[in-house]
């Protein structure tokens, strides 16, 4: 490390230590750069720029791989443990690539705070316990990921949180469900796992009162942005698209710095924390986002077209279809429609574990958002805990499969399908 950055060993020469107001940050200060000004740029330069601050000169993102940090003086110790700024105090609180990353994803979503949790499921899992209580009420869709789905009807019961859900793609249907002065969370997740399905985001964000949430994953803040619509809280499982390499498991919230900073209470309890050798990952896929997110929504849609045409598909769905009930909410609200699509097969869950064993290009596999094309056979393994009438209620069929388009060539992709059709 370069002498002038120099940090925790010599508080003396950093010019905020010597403001003494702020000693919380003090010895973080001394390494971090200002934020830069990404005014008036689009949204693939600001994934190039963003998540910097803590990363000294170089260009690929540093590993702070330490679990814990010293500092100087007593005083300073006790400012760390009780601020939830400290990025070098002790990992679970925050962690110098762990709180870059923070800051990046906050940036792209147009968010004050973002925090990093150890999967998307710890994100959603924080949220849910970090915010409400016995005797509070949620209401959230059908169309839920499915381990999201059973957090919310197992451990929510087991917890006394009533849990109301809705069809999100029913216009009203969030906010009639919503009990006033009871429900504290409404959760939506756009677009829905796996079956596309969209949730107006004007219409969330529009509801007062519960704090809205909206688990964007299949998006990325490349192709949507909740918060510009109101909602007040978005989540990511960075694991997929945000990492966009298959090789970090890693989810995050962002929203108000209030809330985040509530969030931030019950996460170091929990031990939600991420590890910093994911967030590196995640920061270094987010600089090829851009990329990867064109490139798989453009051949997601051309896919999605030849599969319609296919005589043993009965139904395709992708937002940029036009033939997708909800294509026009998908131009307003999405500047790309993503790289999932997913279609039913006529001949049902046998139909659907032929095609998955036969496919040779894409690969057998439970995730999305990454390099390698994937399929799923949502009613033998995403979603095989759920019950046929909740299957059916997500829009679920024994023969629904899921596809990740990944980077390859798209007549590779095209001819794959096709023969594993057959
Ligand atoms: C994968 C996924 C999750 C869970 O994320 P993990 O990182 O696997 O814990 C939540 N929501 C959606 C939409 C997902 O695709």
């Amino acid at each position: 490390m370069p002498d002038q950055h120099d940090g925790p060993d010599e508080p003396q020469e950093d010019p905020v230590a010597s403001a003494a107001d702020e000693p919380a940050a003090a010895a973080g200060n001394a390494v971090i750069r200002e934020a830069e000004d990404l005014t008036g740029l689009g949204h693939g330069t600001r994934a190039v720029r963003v998540g910097r601050r803590r990363n000294l000169t170089a260009l690929a993102p540093i590993l702070w791989g330490s679990s814990a940090f010293f500092t100087d003086t007593a005083e300073e110790a006790r400012a760390m443990a009780t601020s939830t700024d400290a990025d070098r105090f002790y990992s679970r609180w925050g962690n110098p690539s762990v709180r870059d990353l923070e800051e990046a994803v906050a940036a792209l979503e147009g968010a004050e705070a973002a925090r990093a949790y150890s999967s998307g499921m710890g994100a959603l899992a924080g949220v849910v316990l970090g915010l409400c209580s016995t005797g509070d009420h949620v209401v959230a869709q059908h169309q839920l990921y499915g381990q999201t789905h059973n957090l919310l009807s197992t451990t929510c019961a087991r917890f006394g949180i009533d849990v109301t859900f809705v069809d999100g793609t029913e216009p009203g249907a969030f906010a009639s469900a919503v009990r006033p002065g009871k429900t504290v969370l409404v959760l939506a997740e756009t677009p829905a796992n796996p079956c596309l399905d969209l949730v107006d985001l004007d219409e969330l964000g529009a509801i007062k009162g519960p704090i809205t949430v909206v688990d964007s994953t299949f998006a990325t803040p490349l192709a949507q942005r909740p918060l510009e619509h109101g909602v007040d809280l978005v989540v990511h499982s960075a694991t997929k698209g945000l990492a966009g390499h298959n090789d970090a498991t890693l989810g995050l919230v962002a929203g108000s710095a209030e809330l985040l900073a509530w969030l931030w209470q019950s996460a170091v309890l929990f031990g939600a924390a991420a590890s910093p050798y994911d967030a590196v990952n995640v920061l270094r896929g987010l600089r090829t986002l851009a990329v990867r997110v064109r490139a798989q929504s453009a051949t997601a849609l051309e896919l999605a077209a030849l599969l319609e045409a296919q005589p043993s598909v009965a139904a395709v769905r992708h937002p940029g279809l036009e033939s997708h009930p909800q294509h026009d909410l998908a131009k307003r609200q999405m500047d790309h429609f993503g790289g999932v699509l997913s279609f039913d097969l006529a001949g049902g869950y046998d139909a659907g574990c032929r095609f998955v064993d036969r496919v040779r290009i894409a690969q057998l596999a439970t995730s999305l958002g990454g390099p390698e094309t994937l399929v799923t056979h949502a009613a033998s393994t995403t979603h095989a805990g759920m019950l046929p009438d909740e299957l059916s209620a997500a829009g679920i069929s024994p023969g629904t499969v899921r596809v990740s388009v990944g980077l390859e060539d798209v007549q590779d992709l095209a001819a794959d399908l096709v023969q594993a059709l057959e």
